[in-house]
């Protein structure tokens, strides 16, 4: 199974799917998109910043229709 980073985008009580990445440094979730790349692979590649401490990270996220191949 390849669970690595699927994210419940398709729940209405979850409008955002990066609400379970925090910032490594300080811990906070107010965190800052700043750049937004669709990869070849499919996946987005999200580059973020903390607002706090301005530690920035990069996350990878799948669409909601690769995620679930039976519906
Ligand atoms: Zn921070």
């Amino acid at each position: 199974m390849d669970d690595a980073f699927q994210v419940p985008s398709g729940t209405p009580q979850a409008p955002k799917p990066e609400r379970g990445i925090a910032c490594p440094r300080c811990g906070c979730c107010h965190l800052r998109t700043t750049h937004t790349e669709p990869l070849p692979s499919g996946r987005i590649r999200r580059r973020k910043v903390c607002r706090h401490c301005g530690r920035r990270m990069v996350t990878y996220e799948l669409p909601p229709r690769l995620v679930g191949p039976d519906r």
